[in-house]
């Protein structure tokens, strides 16, 4: 008999949620990545597709190797098709740690890979873009573990100085005084792994455009895993889904225990209709596909195929 050929690519799971598309790969315990190219950030690399290399940075949520085990290599590759030098943040305790595995790499390689690290606490902020910040949280999955926020810091006039003309606004900034007030308007947020916490409904979380949630569990018998694990349960996303405004809600992580159908079937039982529809799962192809096909027959466009490297018509 021949045998079976294996699963010839590993596909990853894609929404675009404009003007962002969020792309990768998320099942609890093999592994989490998941890109925002447009926001230049990668967030947790179980492993590296090849896609996650085009992000200048990667932010860690916490050590467990299904979320770190591909950093090495994408520091690695970056370097080698010359995309300079990789920069990682991470919560503050493993800076060290993951110091020493790429150290632990150089004897191994007999060579070194350069690398940037830097370890965060709670609400230290990076550069993304000239005018966004990535903001770390805080998080609780039993180990050290942070979550994101990507923020956008846009300059605004005082609103007592509305209706006044140019003229006199360049008078005021020119005796010194301050016209602009600065508006922190949250874009994507991204839970990591974690239990239910008070960060969860910080305003990072609640006011964002997108929100990246894992959601491990969605069995009611498996409240106790979700528990011990510290992860979420589909019986937690009703009070977030509440706090939450974001249009787009992405779940990742979820467990196997589960197939996609009874993760859906779940999510749909314990949330209203309005907060089911802003649902969306990132490993749910085809739902995910049929929802681009929507988006692209919305927008008039039609999706351009590429085979072998040429564009075919539709
Ligand atoms: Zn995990
Ligand atoms: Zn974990």
């Amino acid at each position: 008999m021949v045998p079976k050929r294996p699963l010839l690519c590993e596909r990853l799971g894609f929404l675009y949620c404009p003007p962002w598309r969020v792309q990768g790969s998320s099942v609890a315990g093999e592994g989490t990545v998941v890109q925002v190219p447009e926001l230049n950030v990668v967030f947790d690399l179980g492993w590296c597709p090849r896609m996650a290399l085009s992000s200048p940075l990667v932010a860690i949520s916490h050590g467990h190797m299904d979320h770190v085990g591909g950093l090495p290599y994408w520091f690695s590759q970056r370097v080698f098709q010359k995309m300079g030098v990789g920069r990682c943040v991470c919560p503050a305790r493993l800076e060290r740690p993951l110091m020493d595995m790429m150290a632990a790499w150089v004897p191994i390689e007999n060579q070194e890979t350069p690398y940037q690290i830097h370890g965060m606490e709670h609400l230290e902020e990076v550069q993304l873009k000239p005018n966004v910040r990535l903001r770390a949280i805080e998080m609780h999955h039993g180990t050290a573990s942070l979550g994101y926020a990507a923020i956008e810091y846009r300059s605004k006039l005082k609103p007592e100085l509305a209706g006044r003309s140019q003229r006199e606004i360049r008078e005021i900034r020119d005796r010194g005084e301050t016209v602009t007030y600065t508006l922190e308007i949250p874009l994507l947020a991204y839970t990591g792994d974690t239990q239910r916490c008070a960060h969860l409904l910080r305003p990072e979380f609640c006011d964002a455009k997108v929100v990246l949630a894992e959601c491990t569990f969605f069995n009611p018998e498996h409240r106790d895993r979700a528990r011990i694990g510290r992860h979420l349960h589909v019986e937690d996303l009703p009070e977030l889904m509440e706090a939450w405004k974001a249009d787009t809600v992405v779940l990742l992580h979820a467990s196997r225990r589960s197939s996609l159908e009874q993760a859906r079937q779940r999510i749909d039982e314990v949330l209203s209709e309005d907060d089911a529809r802003r649902v969306h799962m990132l490993m749910d192809h085809r739902r995910n596909r049929a929802r681009y096909d929507a988006q692209l027959e919305e927008s008039g466009q039609s999706e351009v195929k590429v085979v072998d490297g040429s564009v075919v018509e539709p």
